[in-house]
């Protein structure tokens, strides 16, 4: 049986958790048996925050993802957190994942909240609208590394998730799914 993991780190909304759980079993109801909030982890493991640049190192979160999709029988894990992610050579990264041409052996993928936030541009209270916004870009983020670790590459379709997202009008512009060519290499209908 294939599953997908959900894995926050820290406190991150629970709705949003709920959404992005319930739209992924859907996209990926042919994938993934089940895909299930895993229990939380309280706190980022320390060694990952680098003090000068005030970020966290992804590579180092995804260890803690990856043994644990190794020890509890998922095959994929998403973590979730609410930091600032980086990886060395970028100023900033949305998210990474695990990338393999078959798709077998990868089994951690991560995003990062922070910059999908209207707040983190601007100090402004989170309507209904902006929320559903966040909700959206969330969705997609995930939707785009998950795609990594079933094996897709960047792809230049404009109708595809799988678009690299340089900035965040990249990610807005890109849609919620994948285009007919990755969804039918990762065994997705639609
Ligand atoms: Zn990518
Ligand atoms: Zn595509």
């Amino acid at each position: 049986m294939r599953k997908l993991g959900i894995l926050r780190f820290g406190n991150i909304d629970n709705d949003l958790i709920l959404f992005i759980t319930n739209e992924l079993g859907k996209i990926f109801s042919n994938v993934f048996n089940k895909v299930e909030v895993l229990k939380k982890i309280e706190k980022i493991p320390p060694i990952a925050f680098n003090q000068q640049r005030n970020q966290y190192k992804a590579p180092l979160i995804m260890e803690v993802i990856r043994s644990n999709a190794l020890n509890s029988g998922y095959d994929k894990i998403l973590g979730i957190v609410n930091v600032d992610l980086y990886v060395p050579n970028l100023n900033f990264i949305f998210g990474q994942a695990e990338f393999s041409e078959s798709g077998k052996d990868t089994r951690a993928c991560i995003i990062s909240i922070t910059r999908l936030m209207p707040s983190f541009y601007k100090n402004i209270e989170l309507n209904k609208d902006l929320v559903k916004l966040l909700y959206l870009r969330t969705l997609k983020e995930a939707l785009h590394e998950i795609g990594h670790t079933l094996g897709l590459r960047h792809c230049n379709s404009f109708n595809c998730v799988m678009r690299f997202s340089n900035c965040l009008e990249d990610t807005d512009e890109k849609p919620a799914y994948f285009c007919k060519k990755c969804a039918k290499k990762i065994g997705i209908f639609i």
